[in-house]
């Protein structure tokens, strides 16, 4: 797999959020970074910089050593961006939202045209849902009408296709 900048950015933000991605454009091509250099570089506060610093630790994309500083007396952390684990991060997100569609799938395949809608659509019941709710929408009260699906498992077999055959 090519690994280009979208891709490690938009697997950093869904794990990270968004503002990470200024912590990782900052390290980049850089190893060993004080968090008070990378809180000064972005300009996040010293609390978010960690915060965002932990949470790329968490996924193993970024690491750190600490050390104790001399005159200060207390320790800092100096950190690393790891390239090479976004491709194991992006290969398990990959995973786990085909794992999330396959489940999907199966729901709506095993309960063929069998789902219950509320007019109003407030509820989406399966059919053993819709007979202990005798038909009735739980949060309304409205008569539920049954519901064909073969759209719904087209468009999620079509995403199962595309997450397969993107590389
Ligand atoms: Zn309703």
């Amino acid at each position: 797999m090519v690994l280009t900048n979208k891709k490690i950015y938009d697997a950093i933000s869904e794990v990270a959020g968004e503002e990470a991605i200024a912590i990782v454009d900052f390290l980049k091509n850089r190893k060993n970074i004080s968090e008070f250099i990378i809180a000064e570089k972005t300009k996040f506060d010293m609390q978010k910089t960690r915060n965002l610093l932990y949470k790329l630790n968490h996924h193993n994309i970024a690491s750190y050593i600490r050390k104790k500083d001399r005159k200060k007396g207390w320790y800092i952390s100096y950190w690393t961006f790891n390239r090479k684990r976004v491709n194991e991060l992006i290969d398990k997100l990959k995973r786990e939202k085909l794992d999330r569609l396959k489940d999907q799938l199966e729901r709506e395949e095993s309960n063929k045209d069998n789902f219950f809608i509320c007019s109003k659509a407030c509820a989406r019941l399966d059919f053993d849902q819709a007979t202990e709710f005798e038909f009735k929408c739980p949060e309304c009260g409205s008569l539920l009408v049954q519901q064909e699906n073969s759209k719904t498992i087209d468009n999620i077999r079509k995403r199962i296709r595309d997450i397969e055959s993107a590389s």
